[in-house]
This record gives structure tokens, sequence and C-alpha cells, in this order.
């Protein structure tokens, strides 16, 4: 357990949709700051202002709150902040950490052409590092790192173990352009600085800046966070996640119906591991999650498993839980659109519909008989299955049920009995009660459907079809 209170932080460029390995890494952070009752922020990082959108932070956000991770405190906009960054820039100057360089870009160019030619190392080298300021020209300048030039810098990562890097490995980088804007690097230590963030969790791509930005952390006399780099997300057949394997944003998991708590789930299992539990709730990820039980090869995508998982969200969500999800769901989706006397329809007959349901949709196809007015509409299958045999099997069968007391146990042996009594397979029964009950071969239990509709409503239906 951490000694201070745990900071986490997810810090998305908004420059496209939320991306799954992007939900995970929200998910991962998310977690471990409620694992340690602390805070979760969001920064976004929208200093790259030719590639950031309003419309990609909309998106972005708009997936976190599906899932449920927003930040604990008002997101941080990294552009707001770009005075701050070139503050801290000016600062190392003075602390002779950092220097001005007027170096030009042919002669960088020059520089490396030349170490290529002699064979030596290409980072550059500026002639300023060392150089008097008093020598400075009036011209552009940036500002780089004094990075060490013996030694090596070394991080402890959570997943990665000890990773050192070689001084001579690191350049001198860029903290501040010649325009005065601060480059990323500088920009997301200072912001991990000063909003007190304790663990950086984020995905493998960035272990390499770890590094770096070791090196301006050490500069700026900081503490360094804790690091958890995660390996990450590789399609089904074992390669890098790419829009070839398919979803790979967010919001397409939303609109194939998944709920959120599976996604959760599911998306915590993908490089995360308690034991042999696959199947658990938010809560229980809460209780376990630790950043020992990431792994450290790269998880693959499962559309199976997600299935599994989902279904068995579906299943064991309360009542209310899963209402909830289903209302999200359909509002979210613009093509789906029900009165008021629907949804509370819907809601009775939750117990029912979940049953065997993988996503919301199948929920929401299992309710057309309670979604539906008579007389019903009957598709293709439905229409066979109420031909007139079956047709005169129902009407006699009406007339038994008339005073029938109507509950599961008693329905099921009257129409068991009324089957034997008549010498039929209970299904010739079942198949064409359920067409005239749904409108459908598809639904859920004739039984279960006959509670729900009530008596007046059941004899209706089969008054429709069998006059
Ligand atoms: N903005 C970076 C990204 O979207 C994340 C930076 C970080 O987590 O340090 O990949």
């Amino acid at each position: 357990m951490p000694t201070s209170p745990v900071v986490t932080r997810f810090a998305p460029s908004p420059t496209g949709y939320l991306h799954i390995g992007g939900a995970r890494t929200a998910l991962f952070n998310w977690l471990f700051a409620r694992a340690n009752k602390g805070t979760f922020l969001i920064r976004i990082e929208d200093t790259d202002r030719a590639r950031s959108t309003p419309e990609a932070t909309a998106a972005i956000f708009d997936g976190l709150e599906w899932l449920g991770l927003l930040g604990d405190e008002e997101p941080v906009s990294q552009f707001a902040r770009r005075d701050r960054h070139a503050e801290v820039a000016r600062q190392m100057v003075e602390a002779g950490t950092a220097y001005r360089c007027y170096s030009t870009v042919e002669e960088i160019e020059a520089f490396r052409e030349q170490a290529r030619a002699e064979g030596a190392a290409t980072l550059f080298q500026s002639p300023w590092r060392d150089a008097d300021p008093a020598t400075a020209p009036d011209l552009p300048y940036v500002i780089r790192l004094k990075a060490p030039r013996e030694g090596h810098v070394e991080i402890q990562d959570h997943v990665q173990g000890n990773v050192v890097w070689k001084a001579e490995t690191m350049d001198d980088l860029v903290l501040l352009r010649s325009d005065g804007t601060p480059t990323y690097m500088l920009a997301v230590v200072v912001d991990d600085h000063d909003m007190g963030i304790t663990h950086v969790i984020r995905g493998d791509d960035h272990l390499i800046n770890a590094g770096r930005q070791a090196l301006i952390y050490k500069a700026m006399g900081w503490d360094l966070p804790e690091f958890a780099h995660i390996p990450l997300i590789h399609g089904e057949d074992g390669k890098k996640l790419s829009k070839r394997h398919g979803a790979v944003g967010v919001s397409e998991y939303r609109d194939m119906g998944y709920m959120a708590e599976a996604m959760r789930n599911y998306l915590a299992r993908l490089g995360w591991s308690h034991g042999n539990d696959e199947l658990f709730s938010t809560e229980q990820a809460i209780e376990w999650f630790n950043l020992g039980g990431i792994g450290k090869s790269p998880a693959r995508l499962d559309f199976k498993k997600l299935d599994s998982v989902s279904a068995y969200h579906i299943k064991t969500a309360t009542d209310e839980g899963l209402y909830a999800e289903l209302l999200a769901f359909i509002n979210s989706q613009a093509d789906l659109q029900f009165t008021d006397a629907q949804l509370a329809a819907l809601k009775t007959a939750l117990p029912v519909l979940r049953e065997r349901s993988k996503r919301l949709p199948d929920v929401l196809a299992k309710a057309r008989f309670v979604l539906e007015q008579r007389p019903l509409d009957l598709d293709e299958k439905a229409a066979v299955a109420l031909d007139n045999v079956s047709r005169s099997i129902l009407k006699q069968l009406t007339t038994r049920l008339q005073n029938d007391s109507w509950t599961l146990d008693s329905l099921e042996a009257s129409v068991k009995a009324f089957a034997e009594a008549e010498n039929l397979k209970l299904g010739a029964i079942a198949q064409p009660l359920r067409a005239a009950l749904s409108g459908t071969t598809a639904s859920p239990s004739v039984f279960d459907m006959m509670v729900i509709l009530g008596k007046n409503e059941t004899l209706a239906r089969l008054g429709d079809v069998a006059p």
C-alpha cells in the first residue's frame, strides 16, 4: 500500500475517438486510485494545436462517462498551462540545468551528416551547451535540457522492472521551442508534478519517454512518480491492435450493446489478473486491483470472451442496474425510441428478458412481446407456425385456460395436461403459442410471457389468431 495519498491521471491527446487501449489505461488508473482511496484526474493533452479538436475531446469524455471513469476533479487542459511550462524551462536555464541553443536546423543537419560520415553518434551535441551566455546572439533559440553525458538514467517500473538507459543514448532534448511553446516532454513532467501525480500508469509505448522525463524531474529536483508501463493490447491474431481488427473505438462497444459494467470487467482482465477470477463486479475489481497483477506480455482482444463476460453481467446485474444500462443504451441509439408505457413494460419483463442474452440488443429482441400492441404483426416463421391445425389447437387451449389461476406453476401444469389429453407433444403447442403471444418464434418461455402479459392480454392475443 503506497504511503502518501495516491493521485493518478489519464492523459489522452484529443486527436480522435477514445481507443479501447486508452479506455483500459483510464480504467487501470481509476481502479488504482479507488483501490487506494486516492484521486483520479483527467488531463487533456491538447498542446498540439494542429491535431487537437474539440470533437475529439467531446468523444473522449463521452466514452469515459459511459464507462463511469470521469475524473474526481475538473479536467486539466495542458494547453492552458503553457505559461507555466515556459516558466519552468526558464527556471532550468537559470539553474544551469538547461541552456539556450541558437543552432539552426541547417547546422543541426550538418552536424549529423558529419557524424554519419565519421561513423560517430548522430545525437546532436549543441555548441551552446557550454557557451558563455555573454556570447549569446540576438537570435531565435530553443531551450534544451543539459542531459548528463556520462552514467545512466534508471527507473523502477512496477511492470517492466528496473529499466536503465545509458546517458550517451540521451540527447539534450528540446524543452521550449523557438516560438516559446513547450514540448510534450516538458509539459507532461511539469503537469504531473504540479498535479501531484504519484503514479503514472500508461501504455508501454511511453516507456522510452519515461527515461527522458526522469532527466527533467532530476533537473528540477522533483521526486519521480512511480511508473507502471502496461503492454499494449493486441488483436486476436496476436498483432498490434489496429483498425483491421474490428472495433477499436470505445463507442463501437457501446453501440454493440455491451454494458459498461461488463466492459470494466473485460478491460480489467486485458492485462491484469487476480488469481483465476474472470468474472467480477467493479467493486471486486476495486478491492483487488494492484500493480503487481499487471502482466508483462500483451493481452489479446477476444470477442468470444467479451460476449461471455457480457452475458454474465446481464444475468447477474440487479434489476435497477440492468435497467439503467438498458436505458443508457436506448438513449445512445437514435433508432431506438420507446414510449413510457413500453419502457415500463420492459422494466417489468427484465427478469425473463435477461436470460441467455449476450448483449443488450438481445434483451430488446426478446422484449418484442411486451413492446408491441395487438393485433401483433407475425413474422414469417411465426406465420408458418400458426397454420390451421395449430390455430385450432390454440382455440381449444384458450377454452381450457379461461378458468386457470394465472401463476407460472398452474399454467405449466395446465398446458402439459392439455398436451397429454390431446396426445400432442408440448412443442406442438408451445411453438404456435409462442408465435401468437410474441409474433416471433424466438422469445422468452411461453409461461413467462403468459404471466407477464396477464390473463386478459394473453387470452386476447390467442383470440386474435384463433377466433
Ligand atoms: N497524451 C499521451 C497519449 O495520449 C499520454 C501521455 C502520458 O500518459 O504520459 O498517448
